[in-house]
C-alpha cells in the first residue's frame, strides 16, 4: 500500500519554526507562529486558566463520554458571549451549538455539514486567507474559491472588488467572513463596510459562514463580534466557527464550537441532527477538559471578570507593540510609510515586506517571519522592537 505513495511537503509554517529552534543566533526572533507570547516570549497559561483547573482538580467527578455535541453548558455559554444576552435567535431557538476540537474541528464539521445537506454548494474564504481552510474545506469534499480582500497598493482592504465578487456568488453558496482580527493580513472591515458586505450576503441569499477565531484579541469582547452580528440580523441561515484557543490561551486543549442558525426553530434541530452525525463518523465526541476549563471561567462571575481583565492585557500588549513599531520606524527616518501597522487589528499584520525583505531579515538577523510578509505582532516585545525596526529599516533599503 505504501510503497509507491508520494512525499507531501511539510507546512511551510511547521518549516520555520524549525528552522527558528535550530538557529543558535541568541538574538533570534520568531514573528512567525501564530500564538500569543508576552513581553517575556512566552505563551503562557492563564492564570484564570489555573484557577478553573485547580476546581477541577477537586470537583470532577468523572471522565465518562460527554457525547457528540460535547458539554450542554458550553453551547448557550458561547452563544451569549458572541451575541449578547437574550438575542432573538438565542430566545427564539433558532441557534445550536457542539463542542468541536478546536476552531479547526468546527470548520471540518461545518465542511462536512454542508457537503451533507448541499453538496453542490462552494465555499468562498478571503484572498488570502489562513492557509489551512484550503485543507479543511477540501478534506471534506466542498469546493473552495476565493473573493478579493486584500489591496497591496494601500495595505488596506480591497473593499469594492470584494463587493463585485460577492454580487457574482451563486445564491445558496457559502462564504466563509473572518469575524475579527483577519488571518492573515490583520485588516478588518470597518462598521461601514460590514453594514455593506451584510447587506449583500443577504440579497444574495448566501450562507455566511463566520470564522470567530479571535473574539477579545481585536478592538475587545464586543467590538469584535459587529459584523457577525450584523450579518445574522440580515441572513436567515448562518454557520459561526468559535475558537478558544487564543482568547483563553487554550491552544493544546483543542477547543472550539460550531454554531448553526436556522430561519426556523425547528429547522435548527433537525439540521443539528446532521451534526451530530457528521461528529459521530469523524472522531465520535469531543474531548472534555477544554471545555469544562471555559464552561467554569464563563459561568462563574469572578472568573469571568479575571478572564476579561487578562484577555485586555493580551489585547493591549498586542496594540502597544503595534504602535511601538510604527514609532520605532519612524525615528529611523524609514523610506517607507507603516503607519497601517498600528490600524490593524489582532495578532497579525500584513507587514508589506517583499519575500526579499522576509528572506533578507532571516539570513542576517534571524528574524523568522512568514515569506508573504505576515508578522506575528506578539513576537514582539521590549527588549527586541529596537533590533527588529532596525533590521527592518536595513532590509527595505536593499
Ligand atoms: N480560524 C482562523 C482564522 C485561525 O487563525 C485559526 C488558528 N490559527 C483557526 C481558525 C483555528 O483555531 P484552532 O487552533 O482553535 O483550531
Amino acid at each position: 500500500m505504501f510503497e509507491n505513495v508520494k512525499e507531501i511537503p511539510g507546512d511551510a509554517l511547521l518549516a520555520l519554526m524549525v528552522a527558528f529552534k535550530n538557529d543558535p543566533n541568541p538574538n533570534k526572533i520568531d514573528l512567525g507562529v501564530g500564538v500569543y507570547k508576552d513581553d517575556t516570549g512566552l505563551t503562557p497559561v492563564l492564570n484564570v486558566v489555573k484557577k478553573a483547573e485547580a476546581f477541577l482538580l477537586e470537583n470532577e467527578v468523572s471522565k465518562g463520554y460527554i457525547g457528540a455535541t460535547g458539554s450542554p453548558e458550553l453551547g448557550p455559554l458561547l452563544q451569549k458571549l458572541m451575541l449578547g444576552d437574550n438575542h432573538p435567535l438565542i430566545t427564539e431557538s433558532r441557534i445550536a451549538t457542539a463542542q468541536t476540537p478546536g476552531g479547526t474541528g468546527a470548520l471540518r464539521v461545518a465542511g462536512d455539514l454542508i457537503n451533507a445537506v448541499n453538496p453542490a454548494a462552494r465555499i468562498w474564504v478571503s484572498d488570502p486567507t489562513w492557509s489551512n481552510h484550503f485543507h479543511v474545506f477540501a478534506g471534506a469534499g466542498v469546493e473552495v474559491r476565493t473573493y478579493p480582500y486584500y489591496d497591496a497598493d494601500q495595505n488596506g482592504l480591497a473593499i469594492d472588488a470584494m463587493l463585485e465578487a460577492i454580487r457574482q456568488i451563486p445564491q445558496g453558496d457559502v462564504i466563509l467572513l473572518h469575524a475579527s482580527c483577519h488571518n492573515p493580513t490583520g485588516i478588518d472591515p470597518t462598521a461601514e463596510q460590514w453594514d455593506q458586505i451584510s447587506t449583500l450576503v443577504a440579497e444574495r441569499s448566501l450562507v455566511p459562514l463566520i470564522d470567530c477565531a479571535y473574539q477579545g484579541f481585536g478592538e475587545g469582547l464586543e467590538e469584535d463580534v459587529y459584523g457577525l452580528r450584523t450579518l445574522l440580523s440580515q441572513c436567515p441561515e448562518a454557520l459561526i466557527t468559535t475558537s478558544c484557543s487564543k482568547n483563553f490561551g487554550l491552544y493544546n486543549e483543542r477547543i472550539g464550537a460550531l454554531s448553526l442558525v436556522t430561519e426556523k426553530a425547528e429547522h435548527c434541530q433537525r439540521a443539528f441532527t446532521q451534526v451530530a452525525n457528521c461528529i459521530r463518523a469523524n472522531y465520535s465526541n469531543p474531548p472534555a477538559h477544554g471545555a469544562a476549563i471555559v464552561t467554569t471561567i464563563l459561568s462563574d462571575h469572578a472568573l469571568r471578570q479575571q478572564w476579561e481583565q487578562e484577555l485586555a492585557d493580551m489585547r493591549q500588549r498586542i496594540q502597544r507593540m503595534r504602535n511601538e513599531l510604527v514609532s520605532s520606524l519612524q525615528s529611523l527616518n524609514c523610506n517607507r510609510d507603516f503607519t497601517f501597522i498600528a490600524q490593524q487589528k489582532g495578532m497579525f499584520s500584513y507587514s508589506g515586506l517583499s519575500k526579499e525583505e522576509v528572506l533578507y531579515l532571516r539570513a542576517h538577523f534571524g528574524i523568522y517571519a512568514v515569506e508573504s510578509g505576515r508578522i506575528n505582532i506578539a513576537g514582539i516585545n521590549d527588549q527586541n522592537i529596537g533590533l527588529l525596526s532596525e533590521a527592518i529599516h536595513q532590509a527595505i533599503q536593499q
